[in-house]
């Protein structure tokens, strides 16, 4: 054994059973802190000097708050995030607000769900929801829409795994779904729940997504389709009350050194995790330990440890991502926005976020907004000057005020591997939070949840990976 073995942090546990969690992302920090409230010792360990994983926060010069990797949007149907956020105490920075449909087809055409504002909640949504069978498209088309829509909801209702074998836009074309409809709303909606593409996209994963929403809405919580605002920055709201809940329970946080080994022990019921190897040498001694990596990261891990060799594992290598870019705009007035978020039509820009007005209109540093483009295979790779140079002009194309504005600032955010991208034959892919391997559970959002690549669905895998640790150990 070298020295550093011989310093195993498992020299430091109590009599508590010990538990390592990989990954410090939402799925790693929510089974670290949820496991943590059941009395388990925990290692988490992270590979980055930060936590925070997709959601992480940083400075920007001459800004006094800290800006988010892109803006974040929850729904009200996301029981286990609510739930982490509960438990590490934040709820409270969250804004709740009307399902997020306000879609901006020019200057001051901006069509909304909002019901008038006197209708209690429930009806006020009900007329939106009238208003998503019964767009502004032409009268020609109308029946057809309502039809495509009946249809896509009996889908949605028990989605067939047949569906898993085509994309959406085939779908689409079957279900003879009118042009009008898909480029006012069907596609957007898509894109928007699982950041990508019509023609990339598994029906299946979209149909599923709706019947998450649909049967989390049907279970009585009558805000589940509500869009949720966070208040503050992402590593205000999730990272840094995680820290510190978990250190005050003991735990302890190695960040900056990544898991480069799992070590197993071969018995007669197969194989059993006995530790984790880290890059810089240390080694933890633990019962259990949770995965939260991405595929792309656990793919690394498979190529160089002796967990490649189980077959259970060979789906993640097939996982691709999807991108998501984001500007964030500093401007000296603001934008006349209806609404918190706008989605835009016909422009290189989809979605304007008013991050000032999320964040209790706070414009000490100017009105920010976060401009974005999800599933963005075009935008991707252009250089930050072109970038915000069709923001901008996508701005100025809705809001005329915005050509009279000063940009004080921009910032440029490309991320290639922001999502997973959940082409037909994705939900193959997905393993199971419990693996062959005794001891060795996985989480993350590309597990298996029926979820899309969403905060929700890294809380949801870590809380059902929380449940077989526990079970697994008690
Ligand atoms: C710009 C953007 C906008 C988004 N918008 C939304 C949205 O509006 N709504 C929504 O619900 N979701 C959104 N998402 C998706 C959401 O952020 C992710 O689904 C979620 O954060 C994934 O969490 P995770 O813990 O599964 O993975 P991650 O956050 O990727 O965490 C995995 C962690 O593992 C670490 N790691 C990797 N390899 C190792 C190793 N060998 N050893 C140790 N650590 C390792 C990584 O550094 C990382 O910190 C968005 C994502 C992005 C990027």
């Amino acid at each position: 054994m070298s020295e550093i073995d011989t310093q195993s942090l498992v020299d430091q546990v109590s009599g508590a059973r010990h538990v390592a969690v990989v990954g410090g992302g939402l799925a790693g920090l929510s089974a670290a802190v949820w496991l943590a409230e059941q009395g388990f010792d925990i290692t988490l360990v992270e590979k980055r000097g930060r936590l925070g994983g997709r959601t992480f926060s940083f400075d920007v010069a001459g800004v006094g708050e800290l800006v988010d990797n892109g803006q974040h949007l929850f729904a009200g149907c996301y029981d286990a995030l609510l739930r982490y956020v509960d438990t590490i105490g934040t709820a409270d920075q969250l804004r709740w607000d009307a399902p997020p449909f306000a879609i901006r087809t020019g200057p001051g055409r901006l069509l909304t769900t909002r019901g008038p504002r006197w209708l209690p909640a429930l009806v006020r949504n009900t007329v939106g929801l009238a208003w998503m069978a019964w767009p502004p498209i032409p009268l020609r088309d109308r029946l057809p829409a309502l039809r495509s829509w009946l249809r896509i909801g009996a889908a949605a209702w028990n989605p067939s795994p047949e569906l898993d074998r085509m994309t959406v836009d085939r779908w689409f074309r079957e279900l003879d779904v009118p042009h009008s409809l898909r480029r006012l709303s069907l596609d957007q909606l898509v894109i928007g729940l699982l950041n990508e593409k019509p023609d990339r996209v598994s029906a299946f994963t979209f149909a599923q997504a709706l019947h998450f929403i649909g049967r989390r809405a049907l279970a009585g919580n009558i805000r589940a389709g509500d869009a949720v605002w966070p208040r503050v920055s992402l590593h205000e709201l999730f990272v840094a009350p995680a820290e510190r809940y978990l250190r005050e329970r003991g735990a302890r946080i190695v960040t900056g050194t990544q898991l480069v080994d799992v070590e197993l022990d071969a018995g007669p019921n197969g194989d059993r995790l006995t530790g984790l190897r880290l890059a810089d040498g240390r080694r933890i001694d633990c019962d259990a330990a949770i995965l939260t990596l991405p595929p792309w990261s656990l793919t690394t891990l498979l190529d160089r440890s002796a967990l490649g060799s189980h077959e259970f594992f060979a789906p993640a290598r097939k996982i691709e991502s999807a991108p998501i870019s984001s500007v964030y705009v500093w401007l000296d007035s603001p934008l006349r926005m209806v609404r918190l978020a706008e989605n835009l039509r016909d422009t290189t820009i989809e979605w304007v976020f008013d991050t000032s007005g999320m964040h209790d209109g706070d414009h000490r540093d100017g009105y920010c907004y976060s401009l974005a483009v999800s599933a963005s295979w075009e935008v991707v790779h252009l250089p930050g000057e072109a970038f915000v140079a069709a923001a901008l002009e996508s701005l100025r194309t809705h809001y005329p005020e915005a050509r009279s504005a000063t940009v004080l600032r921009t910032k440029v955010i490309h991320q290639p591997q922001a999502t997973f991208s959940a082409h037909p034959g994705f939900e193959s892919l997905r393993l199971d939070q419990t693996t062959p391997v005794r001891g060795l559970f996985l989480a993350g959002d590309w597990t298996r949840t029926e979820l899309p690549s969403t905060m929700e669905s890294a809380a949801e895998s870590a809380r059902r990976a929380v449940d077989a640790v526990r079970r697994y150990l008690t």
